[in-house]
Parts: C-alpha cells; sequence; structure tokens
C-alpha cells in the first residue's frame, strides 16, 4: 500500500507487537522510519522527530527533516512507521573484552581450571557468546587480548562470508609483557624477539588488528595502591608504539598508576585502558595528544560487590571504594576537559560478565557523574571515531551499517534502560530482545 499512511506506535506500548511490524530491509527495499528521538552517537543534543532511511547494509540518510525523494522506497510519501515514543542510537561498541575468559565465574580456582582448557576448547566456548551480544544490541567488540588465540579466531570467523549472527571483532592476539612480569596469562614476553620491531611485526603476521601491551602491574587491592614499578620505560613503550604505526596498528596500553602511566603517554599509545591513578595534568595531555582513555570501572566495582566472596575486609572495601571515588571524579574532569573516553568493561575479569556487564560498566560510568548522552556516546560514537574498526558501525549517518536499537524506555532517562526489552535491527533484520539473556557462559 504505496501511499497509505504511516502506521504509529504509540509510546511504551504493553508489548513491542506493534514495532514488530517494522519491515525486514533488503536492498531493493529500504525501510524508511520516523522517531521521537535520534541519538547518531557523537552529537551532544539528541534529534527529534528524526527520520532515518536504511537498507540490508547501511544507513542511506538520517536527519530532522523527511528523505530526499531519490531515497525514498518508490511512491511512498511517509514512514513505514512512525515511532514518536521511540528512540532510536546506533549500535553499542564494547572496547575491552577478553573472549577466551568466561566472566561472570567468581570462583577463583574454577576460573584457573578454566583455563587450563585447549585454545580450541576455549574457542568453542566463547562462540555461544557472539550471538548473545549481538542480541543485547552489542555491534563492535575489541578483544583486548589472549595467548590463545581465541580473539583472533573470532575475528577470522567475522571476516567470513559464511559468519553466524555476531557484532565485529578484532583482536591483538597475545599482549606483550615483560618475561615474569604481570599479564603472563594473556601475554608473551617482548624477551621471545631479538627487538621490539620483530615482536609487533610477529603480531601483525598473527593477524593482530592492533597492538596491546602491557607496560604496567595492577593494583595490589590489600594495599589500595600499586605497588609494583611499571615494566617497561617510556623509551620501550615509544619503540612498540613506532613499530605498530609503520605497520599501521593502534596501541592501546593497559596502564595504572600514574608513574606507569606516564611513560605510556610519554610512548604515545592510541589509548589507555583502566587508567586508575590518573593524575589531571596527565588527562590534560591525554587530550591535547588524542589519547583516549578506556577506564573500565566494572571489574573494580565487582570485587566490591563480591567483596565477601573474595575474601576482602572492611579495610579493603574502603581501599576499593576510595579508588573508584576518585576514578569517578577524573572521569568526570576527562569529560568536561574534552578526553576521548571510551566505554569497555573489561569483560572476562574475575565477575565482569561478557556483554550484561557492559551494561554495567555504563551504568557505573552514569553513577560516577557523566550525563547519559556522554554515557551513550562513549558507547557508540567515540570508539567509532577513535579506535580505527574495519567496518563502520556506531554512529547513525549515510554510509554506517544498518545495525541500531530502538527503544520505548528512554535510554536519556537512564542508561539502565537499555537492558529493557528493545529492538535490535542488524543488517535490516529486525530481532527482538528481551529483558532476560540467559547468563550462562558469558
Ligand atoms: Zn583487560
Amino acid at each position: 500500500m504505496p501511499t497509505s499512511e504511516p502506521r504509529i506506535a504509540r509510546s511504551a506500548p504493553a508489548s513491542m507487537d506493534e514495532t514488530l511490524r517494522i519491515p525486514e530491509a533488503t536492498r531493493e527495499r529500504p525501510v524508511w522510519l520516523r522517531v521521537g528521538t535520534l541519538l547518531d552517537g557523537v552529537s551532544t543534543t539528541p534529534l527529534k522527530g528524526a527520520h532515518i532511511v536504511y537498507d540490508n547494509r547501511r544507513i542511506l540518510f538520517a536527519g530532522a527533516n523527511a528523505p530526499p525523494r531519490a531515497l525514498v522506497p518508490e511512491g511512498r510519501g511517509a514512514p513505514d512507521l512512525d515511532l514518536p515514543g521511540f528512540t532510536l542510537l546506533p549500535g553499542l561498541i564494547e572496547a575491552h573484552a577478553h573472549f577466551f575468559l568466561e566472566g561472570g565465574e567468581l570462583d577463583l580456582e574454577k576460573r584457573a581450571a578454566y583455563l587450563e582448557q585447549s585454545a580450541e576448547r576455549l574457542l568453542r566456548l566463547a562462540v555461544p557468546r557472539l550471538e548473545k551480544l549481538a542480541r543485547l544490541g552489542i555491534v563492535g567488540v575489541r578483544d583486548a587480548g589472549d595467548k590463545h588465540g581465541v580473539g583472533l579466531a573470532l575475528s577470522k570467523l567475522y571476516a567470513n562470508g559464511d559468519r553466524p549472527l555476531m557484532p565485529y571483532v578484532d583482536s591483538p592476539g597475545a599482549a606483550i609483557h615483560h618475561r615474569g612480569r604481570y599479564g603472563g596469562f594473556m601475554a608473551e614476553a617482548i624477551e621471545d624477539f631479538p627487538s621490539p620491531a620483530a615482536c609487533v611485526a610477529a603480531r601483525v603476521a598473527a593477524g593482530a588488528h592492533r597492538i596491546k601491551i602491557i607496560p604496567t602491574g595492577i593494583i595490589n587491592f590489600k594495599k589500595g595502591a600499586v605497588t609494583t614499578q611499571p615494566q617497561m620505560t617510556a623509551d620501550e613503550v615509544r619503540a612498540l608504539v613506532a613499530s605498530a604505526q609503520s605497520l599501521g596498528r593502534q596501541t592501546l596500553a593497559h596502564a595504572s598508576g600514574d608513574e606507569g602511566i606516564e611513560r605510556v603517554l610519554e610512548g604515545g599509545v592510541d589509548s589507555v585502558e583502566h587508567g586508575f591513578f590518573v593524575r589531571d595534568d596527565q588527562l590534560a595531555r591525554m587530550r591535547d595528544r588524542g589519547i583516549a582513555w578506556v577506564p573500565t570501572f566494572a571489574p573494580v566495582q565487582k570485587q566490591i560487590d563480591h567483596a565477601d566472596g573474595m575474601g576482602w575486609d572492611a579495610g579493603v572495601v574502603s581501599h576499593l571504594r576510595r579508588i573508584l571515588a576518585a576514578h569517578a571524579a577524573s572521569l568526570v574532569k576527562a569529560h568536561a576537559m574534552g578526553v576521548t573516553v571510551i566505554a569497555g568493561s573489561d569483560a572476562g575479569s574475575v565477575g565482569v560478565a561478557h556483554g550484561i556487564d557492559f551494561f554495567y560498566e555504563l551504568e557505573l560510568m552514569e553513577r560516577a557523574g557523566l550525563s547519559a548522552l556522554a554515557v551513550l556516546n562513549a558507547a557508540t560514537g567515540a570508539g567509532s571515531r577513535r579506535l580505527a574498526f574495519g567496518e563502520r558501525f556506531g554512529r547513525i549517518e549515510p554510509g554506517f551499517l544498518s545495525r541500531f536499537l530502538l527503544t520505548c524506555h528512554a535510554p536519556l532517562e537512564a542508561v539502565s534502560n537499555l537492558r529493557k526489552p528493545k529492538l535490535v535491527v542488524f543488517d535490516g533484520a529486525v530481532l527482538e530482545s528481551g529483558a532476560n539473556v540467559d547468563p550462562a557462559g558469558l
């Protein structure tokens, strides 16, 4: 019925039935929607009463006015569907996850036993997570490293034309650390190679889309501080970054403690991962040098949430709370200063389940003091712009993939609304995303 009026789905329907009538987009038959609120992933104001036209591959048009006639499916003068109570936003980007680890597992002995399994088995256990993530609305994942090749195998699976329903995945493969220092469970030693350049070249030859380095240790929760000296000098970081750049690869650096952060900033990495104990002057340099920050609140918050099981007493918990309060204050400052903040949960860490706890990370960023819109931009457009993914997603703009979310539970009121039932448009197909995701294996 090409000339009919658009069907209108009022806000907050009792079920998603009405919206499920969104037709599947095909190349020949693009879909035209009007939505109450459109978040494009980068703008600092939402677009009201916006139009979008997309086919099964890409977004063809997005804007406040009706699309030009040439883009409108033949003979139609009105949108396929009018959704005034709905928010449309880009599919989400999880910028720090470890697919080789099962995050939801809290038992440290079981976690150790899990890692005793073969690389093939770890990969088989990771594959079922992919469809769950896509159905939650996560369309891109930057794996943050493993020495078992799970992330690399998943990125190859994505590149396969015959792939299952899954987000885009890329991976650095094995992270790079110093033998005997922190990170041995996910990294291989720089000492295995005659030079930093040879080490980076080997990673790239193995398929690494980016280079992950571990220049520091981690927080000593009992002491409430980073108590070990950084693993790498600024010169070592600089050499690894230069080698990565010469091969067209970005560098992401695990860094906590201001001394270690200093070295990765001077070394010129693309992103600081975790960044606990970052100083204000370091945030200013990150802004000035275009170095992004992925603050990963969730793994530390989970230590508080499960303090009893972890064996932490009141003293340790007070350290953890102090560290997170300072981290929250730094996040608010970083955003106000103009640092590129990108959301990543460190899924796979103790208690941090893949997918589900990405929403927790967003909630923690909001609780820290960012606006919901700032958090949503950190979870979409910021990573899309900065992280040089191999595909275009995470923004609502012509040319970007048709992978986005539609929800009648306004995420601008609280990012936790993203956990509620929503629709995920994935390459033009419409998936219903329920509130309950089976957490098994995540
Ligand atoms: Zn990590």
